[in-house]
């Protein structure tokens, strides 16, 4: 059978875009559907321009931090308007290059929603019409997940509603614990918010390592982020023209400007034909994938968000890679999930590879090393924030199996500490490289004796 593609993406952002050039660049004849805009997520509503508002959000701290070192910073003015329209201007020229890029590389993008039909069909659903390929790549990625029994949920917003809010409010409630949850609460309250976080763990950042958890929410803590676990909130009241009343699980009401909810995401498979199709989907919604990243459906592949193994942007470009070397370059290649690095942009911002103290301590018998400090800069600067570092090494092969750093520049430091995860290094490899001074760095390579035991570590 003539298909009118070798591949079709569906969706282009992180993963789809990747795979969709690389694939047309390795000869196929390639077309990408997008219903909303070219450059995803990660581009336009997540990574870009989180990371431009938490710029913007720390000047409040260093303004803080200069007059330690001499500087009167008596003139500091926050305008929210001239940031939102910068970062705006910012990731649409991001998505314009991501557009030139996918036209260099001569893919046909098509500006529509797209839908699978049959293992080899697709429907087009503005203008309905139907194209075939002899594969189909499902790139869709997530969508923030909202409670839907909850009364006044539709009063909340979502993190794609952050970046285009008319004005700063003076207040916000932010639902969840996780990464993104954390994340706004360092942009909203470096940028003067009075910021509340509602988690219904007994402690922020699951999964993450506990020593970590507790220093990243006892530092959010110390600096006025409001911090309620074990609790939810269980309904949102309009008050008054743009105020909301918040009811928490527990029964306590707190009066705010706007309820962000952070409380995960969830894949978009929902009415895109692929159970019609035959595509097997986990509980959660998400495609079930092969390490190839191939369904159970022969033509049909998915990469990314939409698979639900490790939502980040460069495993679904990893991923992405691996399926074009696999199924257009004719060398089956499998990402690798283990030991992929993750950042968390809060204050103190986390970096983290590896296993966690619990989930190694679980697998075999390990050393401890673990550093708290003040960095330099803040001792002049008054600043009482500390960081943590901490190191977890497998007793007996010597490795270093996990990383963990909380602190100014962690997601710097963590890129670099996986390579040597990754790697496999042991600790007296980590320790026979020399120390660069005076860095905060340096003590990942100067950490002497493992700790005691630890009465609060997990068993
Ligand atoms: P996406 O980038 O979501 O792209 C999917 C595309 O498919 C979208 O453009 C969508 O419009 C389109 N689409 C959906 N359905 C259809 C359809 N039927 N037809 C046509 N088009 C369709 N990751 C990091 O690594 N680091 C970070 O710091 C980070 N920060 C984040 C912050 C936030 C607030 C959020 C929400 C996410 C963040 N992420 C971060 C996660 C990262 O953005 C995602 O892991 C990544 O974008 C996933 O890429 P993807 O290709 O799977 O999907």
């Amino acid at each position: 059978m003539a298909f009118d593609y070798d591949l079709f993406v569906i969706g282009a952002g992180s993963g789809g875009v990747r795979a969709a050039r690389l694939a047309s660049k390795a000869g196929a004849r390639v077309a990408i559907a997008e219903q909303v805009q070219v450059g995803g997520t990660c581009v336009l509503r997540g990574c870009v321009p989180k990371k431009l508002l938490i710029y913007g959000a720390e000047f409040s701290q260093t303004f803080r931090d200069a007059k330690g070192f001499g500087w009167t910073v008596d003139w500091a003015r926050f305008d929210w308007p001239t940031l939102r329209d910068h970062v705006q201007a910012e990731v649409n020229r991001l998505s314009g290059l991501y557009m030139n890029n996918l036209a260099a590389a001569h893919v046909e993008v098509i500006e529509d929603r797209a839908i699978v039909v049959d293992p080899h069909r697709l429907r087009l659903t503005a203008t309905g019409r139907e194209v075939t390929a002899e594969r189909i790549l499902v790139a869709v990625g997530g969508h923030t997940s909202r409670p839907h029994d909850t009364p006044g949920q539709e009063l909340g917003i979502t993190s794609t509603d952050c970046f285009t809010l008319d004005a700063l409010p003076a207040s916000i409630v932010i639902a969840g614990g996780g990464y993104i949850a954390l994340e706004f609460a360092n942009i909203f309250s470096g940028l003067g918010v009075e910021t509340t976080i509602v988690y219904r763990g007994e402690r922020i950042l699951r999964g993450f390592d506990h020593d970590i958890r507790k220093h990243v929410q006892a530092d959010m803590q110390r600096t006025g982020v409001h911090i309620m676990c074990g609790s939810t909130i269980a309904e949102i009241a309009p008050l008054g023209e743009n105020r909301k009343l918040v009811t928490l699980s527990n029964s306590m009401r707190l009066e705010t400007d706007h309820v962000l909810w952070a409380i995960g995401r969830e894949p978009n498979t929902k009415g895109m034909g692929l159970e019609a199709a035959g595509v097997r989907l986990t509980q959660r919604g998400a495609v079930a994938v092969d390490e190839y990243s191939r369904s159970n459906v022969a033509s049909i592949w998915a990469i990314g968000d939409v698979t639900d193994r490790i939502n980040l942007t460069p495993v679904a470009i990893r991923e992405a890679v691996a399926f074009v070397e696999t199924e257009f370059m004719g060398r089956p290649t499998a990402f690798d999930h283990a030991d992929v690095a993750s950042a968390v942009f809060s204050r103190p911002a986390v970096g983290a590879v590896g296993l966690t103290e619990e989930e190694a301590r679980a697998k075999s018998k390990i050393r401890v090393f673990r550093t708290v400090f003040r960095p330099m800069k803040n001792i002049l600067a008054g600043n009482e924030q500390r960081t943590l570092m901490k190191l977890i090494v497998n007793a007996e092969s010597d490795r270093v199996v996990g990383v963990h750093i909380a602190g100014p520049e962690a997601p710097e430091l963590i890129q670099l500490a996986a390579i040597a995860v990754k790697a496999g290094l042991t600790k007296a490899q980590w320790d026979a490289t020399c120390a660069v001074h005076p860095t905060a760095a340096e003590e990942l390579v100067l950490m002497g004796e493992p700790i005691a035991h630890d009465p609060e570590a997990p068993a």
